[in-house]
């Protein structure tokens, strides 16, 4: 087994919960990495020698951003209803029958294909570890050929069957959250560590808290974790539900009363607030109130929620910014939520912190400081650093993620 220093780390950020904002800085440091694993940490003057070394010439090091809400594997094209809605058309779920369509028409190696792409272009922008939701199949056959594909890509897939209800069940919605819970979950759950459901009854193309529970209970009792997109277009019971099942997640919360603040600060040990500010950009909405739920005590996360319809973006630099700009939280506060945070959301204790024994998953921020990734919107600052091969950087392999 061969070892890899990382040395000339200008400042080193390790999130691992020490020293001021929680932040555990240190400048001048080295990481000594061993099977993808950190061996090291220390000051770069004390560095055990080591079989390989990359300088990164005094740039910042930080944790590999976890993404922990995507929906990346689609095919087809929504740029259209995107320049619809910012002439002022509202946004209420039913765009995402588009893109079932287009998916389902996708052969499947157009559909690995286009994943692939998608996962380059997020390693370059430096997130290391990305959740896939399926969702755009809807069909038996087509959610499953979707998430066989996105786990070869990442082992937090998540089965989303009820992300809407589809053209053909319109007029059949219990036999649609039958299928989502029978034949569709036996078929998703082999290749699933997830499930998600779309509980919204501002739209009428979601769930309410009666179907929610249905799929959420099915999934579970399949072996599979919960996550919940919940309270996104107005208040609703998605945040109750997902606290009242245990969750590890509840996604969006633009819309909280007190009762679900409360309920978050109360379960912030098992449920996680992940917040999705490039989501309210896109769609012209409200921001959720990301201080207020930090000085209740609940836990929070950052996620692009990257899809075709209502956020078309992978980079966590840039929801980072967001976060910072329009959510209240410091950079700091910010950098924690994409990093331990969305780990807790996804219960990952190897991944979010550079701590001994956790995975090597770097990101590399062509910077002075941890603090241009707010500072500077827009500008490709960050790229996850690939330790994997000898002295190599080369991100121009989509590797499986961790
Ligand atoms: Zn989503």
């Amino acid at each position: 087994m061969s070892s890899t220093a990382v040395t000339g780390i200008g400042e080193l950020v390790t999130c691992d919960g020490t020293g001021p904002e929680r932040l555990g800085l240190r400048s001048n440091a080295a990481l000594v990495i061993e099977d993808s694993v950190i061996v090291w940490i220390g000051s770069a003057a004390d560095a055990p020698a080591a079989d390989n070394r990359i300088d990164v010439g005094g740039r910042v090091i930080v944790p590999g951003f976890v993404d922990s809400h995507s929906h990346l594997i689609f095919a087809g094209d929504r740029a259209t209803e995107f320049a619809a809605r910012m002439t002022g058309q509202p946004y209420d779920g039913g765009g995402i029958g588009v893109t079932v369509a287009a998916t389902r028409a996708a052969t499947d190696a157009k559909l690995t294909g286009l994943l692939a792409a998608r996962i380059r272009e997020l390693r370059a922008l430096g997130t290391t570890t990305i959740e896939i939701k399926s969702g755009y199949g809807l069909t038996v056959a087509d959610e499953l050929r979707s998430l066989q594909i996105a786990s070869q890509f990442s082992p937090e897939t998540t089965f989303l069957g009820a992300h809407v209800v589809p053209a053909e069940y319109v007029h059949d919605r219990e036999g649609y959250v039958d299928l989502v819970t029978g034949a569709m979950l036996h078929a998703a759950a082999p290749y699933a560590r997830w499930i998600d459901v779309f509980c919204e009854p501002h739209s009428a193309h979601a769930f309410d808290a009666d179907e929610g529970r249905k799929v959420l209970t099915a999934g579970a009792a399949a072996g599979l974790g919960l996550r919940v997109h919940g309270n996104q277009l107005g208040l609703g019971p998605g945040v109750r539900l997902a606290v009242e099942l245990g969750a590890a997640s509840v996604d969006h919360c633009t819309y909280l009363d007190d009762a679900d603040v409360d309920a978050l600060a109360e379960a912030a040990e098992h449920t996680v607030a992940t917040l999705l500010p490039g989501v309210d950009f896109c769609t012209r909405s409200p921001y959720p109130d990301a201080a207020r739920l930090l000085a209740a005590g609940a836990s929070i996360a950052l996620a692009t929620d990257c899809n075709p319809g209502t956020c078309y973006s992978s980079s966590m630099p840039w929801v980072i910014s967001l976060a910072v700009r329009e959510l209240g939280l410091t950079p700091a506060q910010a950098l924690l939520a994409a990093t331990v945070g969305s780990a807790k959301s996804l219960r990952r204790n190897d991944i979010g912190r550079l701590v001994l024994g956790n995975r090597a998953d770097l990101t590399m921020l062509d910077a002075p400081s941890y603090l241009h990734l707010a500072y500077r919107p827009g500008v490709p600052i960050a790229r996850t650093l690939d330790v994997g091969f000898t002295g190599q950087q080369a991100n121009a392999q989509p590797s499986v993620l961790s």
